[in-house]
């Protein structure tokens, strides 16, 4: 299976431009400020000479330490306009702005800067490394951002940084674990503290709770609820699961290629 993690980190800054400075929290989102600004978005998959209109002028805001779930039947084009939000493809047409500034139309290296450093990601499947342990997956996105020798420098420092996303997922306990050994519900946990590893401003979570029963499912919502408080997160979540898009603030639905508020 191919894992959209790595290759979006991998594809990044491995020869370590350093990350920003290990903070103990972001400022808290002000809930006013726009931090995503799409707008007039088209998109259409090309293949094998056939055309699918997939985005037909979608317009999308998202402010600061916002929780916009997106809802859709299969197909609608919700993991099409993550991607675009979160630079792993680019629009037809249209403008996609993040803390005031155009991402679409970034040089390929900036964008891998943008991914690493604001942008955390989550995914249906969990995309662990199954060799690594818990901790070690979780501390893997600086490993990446600061190339080797900046993660050795700074190990004490990431551990804990790691460690302490671990207890705020639940999971400090099974921190020598390996992914087989874990549940989805901690697999998924261990997902989410992986995105945040970097400090992102933005978490971006593709059907986060779409591969876990409904009890473990509203157990991850809870947390990223949570984890928005604590870390003054935006979060933008797709689902097609109208009782888990219920808990964000704010729920949208893609329908015939476009954005209807709800
Ligand atoms: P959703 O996440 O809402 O289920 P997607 O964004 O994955 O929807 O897909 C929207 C439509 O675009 C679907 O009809 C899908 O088959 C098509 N599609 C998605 N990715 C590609 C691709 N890489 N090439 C061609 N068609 C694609
Ligand atoms: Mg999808």
């Amino acid at each position: 299976m191919s894992n959209p993690f790595l290759n979006q980190a991998l594809a990044g800054d491995i020869k370590g431009t350093g990350t920003p400075a290990l903070r103990i929290a972001r400022p808290q989102g002000d809930g006013q400020t726009c931090l995503v600004d799409a707008s007039g978005i088209f998109k259409t998959y090309r293949k094998g000479g056939r055309e699918v209109p997939v985005l037909r002028g979608v317009d999308l805001t998202v402010r600061d330490g916002e929780f916009v779930a997106i809802v859709g039947q299969s197909g609608s084009g919700k993991s099409t306009l993550l991607h675009l939000l979160g630079t792993l493809d680019a629009p037809d047409q249209g403008i996609i702005q993040f803390e005031g500034h155009r991402i679409d139309i970034l040089p390929a290296s900036e964008r891998d800067q943008l991914r690493n450093h604001a942008f955390g990601m989550v995914f249906q499947f969990y995309h662990l490394l199954p060799e690594l342990t818990t901790l070690e997956n979780v501390v893997l996105p600086t490993m990446i951002s600061r190339g080797v020798w900046g993660y050795w420098r700074g190990k004490r420092e990431l551990e804990a940084r790691g460690m302490e996303l671990l207890e705020a997922v639940g999971l400090a306990h099974r921190r020598t674990h390996r992914p087989r050994e874990l549940s989805g519900g901690e697999m998924q946990r261990t997902a989410v503290a992986r995105a945040l590893m970097n400090r992102p401003r933005l978490l971006l979570a593709d059907e986060p709770t779409g591969n876990l029963d409904t009890q473990t499912g509203q157990e991850i919502m809870k947390m990223l609820c949570s984890l928005k408080e604590r870390e003054g997160l935006t979060i933008v979540m797709v689902t097609h699961d109208s009782q888990i898009a219920r808990q964000a603030d704010r729920v949208v639905r893609l329908v015939e290629g476009r954005v209807t508020q709800l």
